[in-house]
């Protein structure tokens, strides 16, 4: 009886939606907004299950159930990515839309947040597979989705290619070429310079400003990056390329440490899409060792829940920068902070990659389109004024980086809802 219910409370504390639910009331509360604010964003306004059939390339046909989550548009049309995973849950789908609204507001976009997910595993599926589950994905949620209604991105396992079949399809049903329907496109299909390697750059962005605030320099400071996917790989490039070491990177499957700096442009030449590297090496260490280096900066880049109240204590980076979306649970957040570490939480963090969606949405909708500097030096201007913003909230309410994140990332919208009539 008392394993059940220390099996629920420990469940209740890894559900990404209760805990951003918990963390959205408390910024409220702080701003002074009443009640009904939180009852009308505490979940998205519209939740969309689809379940999507597929020929398999065994003649076989499956079913996939598919997600997306509008979670609010007083603002503008919503967005947001698609990620196809085997662990992908509603509860979850809810959550990374609510998060998608406050980078919204964190960063100040035109945009609510909005979320889509798959239920499949893309490491199993051939390109044929692949392009027919995405097709039929979007002839479910067509009547949803569109470049003034929501609009899609890449998440986790999913890509350009992904987005050019979505794209395709979507041109197909709405009978004209409609690029602003979705963002990360390939470059020849209205894609956008630098947003690949967005989120990344974001991230990095925000490494500079908290070693400022530190007072520790790039050069040489000691880099530990887990997940070796779209955000991570780039992010170890770019510390790489600033003079930082990398001393620690993983993958699904294992992790890599060298006290002296990995080489970094091998790894990125090894890895497959996936992300996948540390299968070809003998000599790993665990992703519990990994999170756990003596570092000077620790970027979880992967997935939710990876520093909870069982390690946060064990954490030895100066500075913790969350890459992926919901890495580090509240009570973790909680002992980070009292420990004097920096932490950057994910909705400040990683919304480089939202920021240059909207510029492609923007030169999509313009025609016109901008050079790789051009891009850089807008995503620079956005991120900087961002980090600023969340730091100086913090210090002045006296609240951990995570709450004024929120507090700042939920004012526009709970204002755009006010204005609207809606509460
Ligand atoms: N999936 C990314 C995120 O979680 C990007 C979303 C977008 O570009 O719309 O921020």
């Amino acid at each position: 009886m008392a394993a059940d219910k220390a099996d629920i409370g420990n469940e209740d504390k890894l559900d990404v939606l209760k805990s951003t639910q918990t963390i959205i009331k408390t910024a409220l509360d702080k701003l002074g907004y009443p009640e009904e604010v939180f009852e009308l964003l505490k979940e998205p306004l519209r939740m969309m299950t689809v379940r999507i059939p597929v020929r398999m390339d065994n003649g076989t046909v499956k079913i996939f159930t598919g997600y997306r989550a509008q979670h609010n548009d007083a603002v503008g049309p919503t967005k947001g990515g698609v990620r196809f995973h085997p662990n992908v849950t509603e509860r979850e789908v809810k959550a990374l839309s609510i998060w998608m609204s406050l980078k919204c507001g964190i960063v100040d976009l035109p945009y609510g947040g909005g979320k889509g997910g798959i239920v499949c595993d893309p490491r199993t599926m051939s390109f044929r597979e692949l392009e027919n589950l995405s097709r039929g994905y979007v002839r479910a949620i067509s009547q949803i989705v569109g470049p003034t209604k929501d609009i899609p991105a890449p998440d986790v396992f999913t890509n350009s290619q992904i987005m050019a079949w979505m794209m395709d399809e979507y041109s197909r049903i709405d009978e004209f070429n409609n690029p602003g329907f979705i963002t990360g496109k390939p470059l020849v299909l209205g894609g956008s310079h630098g947003r690949e390697s967005a989120t990344a750059k974001g991230v990095t962005i925000c490494i500079h400003e908290a070693l400022k605030k530190k007072g520790i320099d790039i050069k040489g400071a000691k880099v530990v990056v887990q997940g070796f996917g779209n955000a991570g790989s780039y992010l170890a490039k770019f510390m790489h390329d600033a003079g930082a070491c990398v001393i620690g990177i993983s993958d699904a499957y294992g992790a890599l440490y060298d006290p002296n700096g990995l080489d970094i442009d091998y790894l990125l030449d090894r890895r497959d899409s996936f992300g996948t590297v540390t299968k070809l090496f003998k000599n790993t260490i665990t992703n519990k060792e990994l999170l756990e280096l003596e570092c000077d900066i620790l970027v979880p880049a992967a997935i939710e829940n990876q520093i909870t109240e069982e390690n946060a204590h064990n954490i030895k980076a100066k500075i913790v920068v969350e890459a992926a979306n919901g890495p580090t649970t509240l009570e973790a957040t909680k002992i980070l902070t009292e420990r004097g570490i920096l932490l950057v939480p994910d909705v400040l963090a990683s919304a480089g990659g939202v920021t240059v969606s909207y510029f492609e949405w923007v030169q999509n909708n313009q025609g016109y389109y901008w050079s790789e500097e051009e891009v850089e030096e807008k995503l620079q201007k956005v991120m900087v004024k961002a980090f600023n913003n969340v730091y100086e909230t913090a210090q002045k309410r006296k609240v951990d980086m995570r709450l004024a994140a929120y507090m700042v990332g939920v004012r526009k919208m709970a204002e755009a809802a006010r204005f609207r009539g809606w509460v």
